[in-house]
């Protein structure tokens, strides 16, 4: 066994292991090796994690000034164009994702608080019009309160921070709890807020099971917003837990997003499109572009081109600069991926590139799934309409806009699709009839703090990231008052 790394929580501003003792480890996917060990936070740490956070919201941070939030998120952002190469060492090691993706996004995390950080002291009120000749009415925006931010391991930190830097530029205190899968970067995240001087309690961090920790934190009566990103499995044990306590949530969970080739798109792009939403980080991010929606007319260029890019694609470490497709995080989600490439192929799909678990000899203990096409596959199979979360393409023919149309709406996810055309008013008739959160025409994977993400269905509810993402964190507060001095009927609601 390699050197193990120790990794600690951080409860009310105090770093420590978890009250019970208990450790668990994290493996390296490119190696299987396990490489870090973290704290196996139970019930009694959620308890003090919720208690610090609730004291830290009803003492020094609801004591400090909009602008001195404001202030504190832009130091965090400071920090953390410091700490970002750490941040990336960590994530590409404990999750397997490619070092380079892994530093584009850590190299980013400072906009999302910048930008959120830039809000904290304009997130005005407003007053309404005069509807009583003797009463003022003003309403507020106030924060929720305590927030308890769970996230999947497929992008740790930067999930973390889609819910981290608007929580806390709307004021609200956070308790973190990342995927036992990956949880590393998230702690080094937290390290480096740590620096900046944020109130005991107002961050909170504990690491360990979801089904241990993770439903003790969502069932917690103190806590008054559930952030969740994952799948809609555990989003469902998540809703019935939150819904005992009628805690209010936020899902963002998977997706199978279509990816729509038209006959007139400069196919190089198109095809590079298509290959950068599916092939891109294995496939394990919820915007997969998972279905290849074909004009009939260009199928026939289009498939070969596409073929030839997905078996060309480099396996290999994550750490290596050459490296295009990384490992899978798990044994267990290995065979998850294997297993619907196995049922579409019962059902008389034909797997066209890929399909059969790759051993590299440099890497023995290491998770590889090659990029796979199916073809021949119909929309109702179940790899048409469930999200893999892996390197997995499915490829169809249409006809007409409005085949295009009804494919790519024809699953219960609705978070992100891609459209590949010349024509502008296409592309913007396209926009307007897809059913999803995020429409992408002519690129694929372009994010931005600045603008909203998420979806509906079973991609979720409510939105990170841009403007919206503080609606989730705030609840807004109507007060009334009377100007006149005259004593009113008791007995009748007042309405004008
Ligand atoms: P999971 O749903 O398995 O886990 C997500 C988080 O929930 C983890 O921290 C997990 O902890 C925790 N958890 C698990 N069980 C419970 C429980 N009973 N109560 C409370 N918390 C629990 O998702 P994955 O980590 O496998 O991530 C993949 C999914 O995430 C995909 O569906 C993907 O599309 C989605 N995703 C969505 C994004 C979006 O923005 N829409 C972005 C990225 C991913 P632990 O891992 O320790 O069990």
């Amino acid at each position: 066994m390699t050197d193990v790394v120790d990794y600690e929580l951080l409860i009310g501003g105090r770093w420590g292991p978890a009250a019970g003792g208990r450790t668990f480890l994290s493996h390296d996917p490119a190696t299987g090796e396990p490489w870090a060990r973290f704290p196996d936070a139970e019930a009694d740490d959620v308890q003090r994690a919720v208690a610090a956070a609730r004291a830290a919201f009803e003492g020094p941070w609801r004591a400090l000034t909009a602008t001195e939030r404001g202030r504190l998120l832009l130091d965090a952002a400071a920090v953390l164009e410091q700490c970002a190469e750490t941040i990336a060492e960590v994530e590409s090691r404990d999750c397997g994702k490619l070092l380079s993706e892994a530093r584009g996004q850590a190299a980013a995390l400072h906009r999302w608080y910048r930008f959120f950080g830039g809000l904290a002291d304009k997130l005005d009120g407003r007053v309404p019009p005069f509807d009583f000749p003797s009463v003022l009415n003003y309403i507020t925006r106030e924060p929720v309160g305590v927030v308890a931010a769970l996230s999947s391991w497929n992008s740790p930190a930067m999930l973390a921070t889609c819910k981290l830097a608007p929580a806390l530029a709307a004021g609200c205190t956070v308790v973190l709890k990342p995927s036992e899968l990956a949880s590393a970067s998230v702690v080094e995240l937290v390290r480096a807020l740590d620096l900046v001087g944020f109130p005991e309690g107002v961050v909170n961090l504990i690491t360990g099971s979801g089904p241990g920790c993770g439903q003790a934190l969502v069932s917690h009566p103190d806590v008054d917003r559930v952030s969740f990103t994952g799948g809609p499995e555990t989003a469902r044990l998540i809703a019935h837990a939150a819904a005992e306590q009628l805690t209010p949530t936020t899902f963002e969970l998977g997706g199978k997003s279509a990816n729509i080739v038209f006959a007139d798109a400069a196919l190089d792009a198109a095809v590079a499109g298509v290959v950068a939403g599916i092939f891109g980080a294995a496939g394990q991010t919820c915007v997969a572009g998972s279905r290849a929606l074909v004009q009939r007319e260009v199928y026939d260029a289009f498939l070969p081109r596409l073929l030839e890019r997905a078996r060309g694609c480099r396996l290999g470490s994550p750490r290596d600069p050459a490296t295009q497709v990384g490992p899978i995080i798990s044994e267990r989600q290995l065979a998850r991926i294997a297993a619907f490439v196995e049922e579409a192929r019962a059902e008389g799909a034909t797997v066209a590139v890929g399909g059969e678990r790759v051993r590299l000899e440099e890497l023995p203990g290491g998770c590889f799934y090659p990029p796979t096409v199916l073809t021949d596959v119909r929309a109702s199979m179940r790899i048409s309409q469930e999200e893999v979360f892996g390197p997995v393409l499915v490829v169809m023919p249409f006809a007409t806009e409005a085949e295009a149309v009804e494919l790519a709406n024809s699953t219960r996810y609705s978070l992100t699709a891609g459209v590949w055309t010349a024509d502008v008013r296409r592309a913007h008739r396209m926009a307007r009839r897809l059913r999803a959160g995020t429409v992408w025409i002519n690129t694929y994977r372009t994010m931005s703090p600045l603008a909203p993400h998420g979806g509906a269905g079973l991609s979720g509810h409510g939105r990170e990231n841009g403007l919206e993402a503080l609606d989730e964190y705030l609840a807004p507060k109507s007060v009334w008052v009377e100007l006149a001095e005259e004593v009113r009927d008791p007995f009748n609601v007042r309405l004008r």
